[in-house]
């Protein structure tokens, strides 16, 4: 019998586990913060016109010149303050293998996304927990005092915060990056939800990361794209760093053609955000529902009853959300995303039913 020869993976990530999000087949899926809608149509068919034209043969813009290009319009910036990469999360990627790894350390706030210490893990940066307070905002004086006690090499904020939605006014912001010895990295994929926005901190000196996504207010969370706004010797090195046409012709220009339907985008950013507030108001009536202020397009609440069964009651009516009961720090949490006003109403009268069932008078 020859013995295995199965090598191991490194030391460090034997006990990791992946990222997940489990999806189910149900009707109305509320679960991962997508957005209801498709882009749309004249989106589809302007880029696959523009696709028609793409030489296949040959590698794309190693630099994704047009696209930075038409970004950096969007945002108001400099071409040299935005790097695009697959995702926002490989932008978190490329900022960690740039900013952290062995010998470095990376500060998370929990609860918060859980791919910013996942990230961390992977690429063998050690990892400092700070904690949020029971409204999952930032305590300045406490984040301040562990920042300066322990000097992280990276400090991640979540800003609308996920899961909790909570938002982080620009004093907090301000006072972390006044202590902080390295690297900011502020991810505002819900940016666009929310009612301000850090990206007028970033300049030419300070060293702030703000991410954004496509995946979210865009509607193209199938095509990954996601890009940061910083300081442009920052974004040098995040292309020394990056894999050579890490970015490919089709998602570089369904980018640079969805940012020509600004106005319909904005247009569905005030929708959600009506239906947010319509959602969070109904969600307060509710008896055993606490709901947490956001400024994303999803809402956290903690059901006094016990969270899991809630969520197995909503499953059972055919709407899925996200299950947060078992997290530290969000216990008996749900997380649901902002659908249209048809599914939301389906959620509505889904939780009524199943709060009524599961320990109802
Ligand atoms: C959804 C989400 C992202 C988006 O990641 P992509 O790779 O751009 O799809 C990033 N950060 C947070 C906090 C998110 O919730």
């Amino acid at each position: 019998m020859s013995v295995s020869k199965r090598p191991l993976p490194r030391e460090d990530l034997r006990a990791l586990e992946g990222y997940h999000s489990p999806q189910l087949d149900v009707s109305v899926r509320l679960n991962t913060n997508e957005s209801p809608y498709g882009p749309p149509l004249e989106f589809v068919d302007a880029w696959l016109e523009r696709l028609r034209d793409v030489p296949l043969n040959r590698y794309p813009d190693r630099e994704a010149r047009d696209l930075t290009d038409a970004i950096a319009a969007r945002t108001g910036r400099d071409s040299r303050e935005i790097f695009a990469a697959n995702g926002s999360n490989e932008v978190l990627q490329t900022l960690l293998l740039t900013y952290g790894g062995p010998t470095r350390r990376a500060l998370v706030f929990e609860p918060t996304y859980a791919l910013h210490s996942h990230l961390a893990r992977i690429t063998g940066t050690a990892l400092l927990v700070g904690e949020r307070t029971p409204e999952f905002g930032i305590d300045v004086t406490s984040a301040c005092a562990l920042i300066q006690a322990e000097k992280p090499d990276i400090v991640f904020l979540c800003s609308p915060n996920n899961p909790s939605g909570t938002v982080d006014g620009r004093a907090t912001i301000e006072a972390v990056m006044a202590v902080a010895p390295g690297l900011v990295i502020l991810d505002e994929a819900y940016g666009e939800f929310s009612d301000w926005t850090a990206a007028d901190l970033v300049t030419a000196e300070t060293p702030l990361v703000v991410v954004r996504t496509f995946s979210k207010v865009w509607s193209l969370a199938a095509l990954r794209l996601g890009f940061c706004i910083a300081p442009p010797w920052i974004i040098s090195e995040l292309e020394r760093v990056r894999l050579p046409y890490h970015l490919d012709a089709a998602t570089q220009a369904a980018g640079i053609v969805a940012l020509e339907f600004g106005e319909q985008m904005e247009a569905r950013v005030e929708m959600l955000v009506s239906e947010r507030e319509r959602l969070f108001n109904a969600l307060s009536a509710l008896d055993r529902i606490s709901v947490f202020p956001s400024g994303a397009n999803f809402l956290l609440f903690k059901a006094d009853g016990g969270g899991r069964a809630l969520w197995e009651g909503l499953l059972e009516r055919g709407v899925l959300v996200r299950d947060f009961s078992n997290w530290p720090g969000v216990e008996d949490c749900l997380r649901v995303t902002v659908g249209s006003p048809a599914e939301n109403d389906l959620f509505l009268s889904a939780i009524g039913d199943a709060l009524c069932e599961h320990g109802g008078p």
